[in-house]
């Protein structure tokens, strides 16, 4: 080659993302750059624990070890696109997930609880006639690191002023599954993050405060009972197959006999460990007119009778060209009366949120419902606290 000649372009070497990776993983990974075990233990204490993304600042991994590292492996989160930390602490992520995709995550405080709302895919499949996400159809599966990636940026939000320090009164509590698309559809991804949030040497959340909420996929249902412990929400929106056909388009495929068979089978699998006190958290959004007279709430009492249940009233949230309503207060109230004397734990989403959600519609317009989801997951939190059938309006519907 002459002196002139440009030097020859290498294509980059590709690195190893270890965010993604569960402790068994990165164990395997130690072991396979000959490295011990136990360092899987301390990297992913620095990645999880102390949101640390740079090798260096690793001080018990050995000078030599960090470089190698930073040589052959990264820890690179989805790139924050835009934030937003209200007075009230809310915080929200809009989040980059590749060319043109972009997943929200959002951070509700209350109290001692943070409670952080996850997605699991860009869009989704299952089209819901309800549901912004299901009209925007499906882009694809977000990766563990991607999935993992929204609760290390909120987790390390809080060590943003006082980098290195261990907070944990300050971080996150709880995760909810109930950003964008279908967890149980994206399984093989979504089971890694889980055991990471809930591992002790990563985010040591309690498996009663990681929720998973499935419109009920029912092989995956079963399959996640043998797989993980975590809480269960069903999006279940109908007391009969006609209407929830209509609804929730895969129960033609699974319809409500499988859906709660299913649902028994995923307690029974836990009996005894807590006195057989667990239940399901059944989703009902309140649409006008279309599942919210009084007999839909007496079939709704009867369906779930053999199931232990605790239900929750989630008010429907508009979206541009949706064609539902939100129920009325009053028949909203009306609907929680009958469940709460058929001796249900019945409980209705605060729209406190509403004001947020405008801005957050402005973020992102097409992951828009994602803070509503999260403010109703806490608002059940909140009222499960408190009083069964506390009435939790704040502002006006
Ligand atoms: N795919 C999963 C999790 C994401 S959706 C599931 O369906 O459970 C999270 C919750 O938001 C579900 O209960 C869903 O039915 C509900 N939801 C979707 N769109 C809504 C809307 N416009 N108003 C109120 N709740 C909605
Ligand atoms: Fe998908 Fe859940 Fe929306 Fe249905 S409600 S379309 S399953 S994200």
């Amino acid at each position: 080659m002459s002196n002139d000649s440009p030097a020859p372009v290498l294509p980059p070497i590709a690195k190893t993302n270890l965010l993604g990776m569960t402790r068994q993983q990165m164990e395997d990974y130690f072991v396979s750059i000959g490295e011990k075990k136990f360092r899987a233990q301390q990297v992913i204490k620095w990645i999880h624990q102390l949101g640390v993304d740079d090798f260096e600042q690793m001080t018990n991994v050995s000078k030599v070890l960090r470089q190698k590292l930073a040589e052959v492996a990264e820890i690179r989160a989805p790139e924050v696109i835009h934030r937003e930390y209200s007075a009230d602490g809310t915080r929200k992520w809009v989040l980059k997930v590749g060319e043109g995709s972009m997943v929200e995550a959002v951070l509700i405080p209350d109290g001692e609880r943070k409670t952080l709302c996850v997605s699991s895919q860009v869009g989704c499949s299952l089209d819901c006639s309800f549901c912004s996400t299901g009209k925007q159809g499906f882009q694809r599966d977000l990766t563990t690191a991607e999935i993992i990636g929204q609760v290390w940026v909120a987790n390390r939000s809080y060590f943003e002023d006082e980098p290195l320090m261990e907070k944990r009164e300050r971080a996150l509590t709880n995760v909810v599954m109930m950003g964008m698309g279908e967890p149980l559809l994206n399984f093989g991804n979504v089971v890694p993050a889980l055991e990471l949030m809930l591992d002790d040497f990563a985010y040591g959340l309690s498996k009663r405060r990681v929720t998973v909420s499935t419109s009920g996929v029912v092989p995956m249902l079963d399959k996640l009972g043998e797989t993980i412990d975590v809480a269960l929400a069903v999006s279940l929106h109908a007391p009969n197959d006609a209407l929830r056909d209509e609804l929730v388009p895969i129960n033609r495929k699974y319809p409500l006999k499988d859906l709660l068979a299913s649902c028994r089978r995923f307690l029974a699998r836990f009996q005894g460990e807590e006195g057989g006190r667990r239940k399901i958290t059944m989703e009902y959004v309140m649409l006008a007119g279309v599942n919210d007279t009084p007999a839909h709430a007496r079939e709704l009492a009867r369906l779930l009778r053999e199931t232990p249940s605790k239900i929750n009233l989630i008010p429907f949230n508009p979206f541009p060209k949706s064609s539902y309503q939100r129920s009325s207060r009053e028949d909203i109230l009306a609907f929680q009366k009958i469940l709460t004397e058929a001796d249900y734990i019945c409980t209705i989403r605060s729209t406190r949120g509403d004001d947020i959600d405008a801005a957050c519609g402005q973020l992102v317009g097409k992951v828009q419902d994602r803070t509503r989801r999260a403010e109703r997951w806490q608002s059940r939190q909140e009222n499960d606290n408190n009083n069964n059938s506390r009435e939790i309006f704040r502002s006006a519907s």
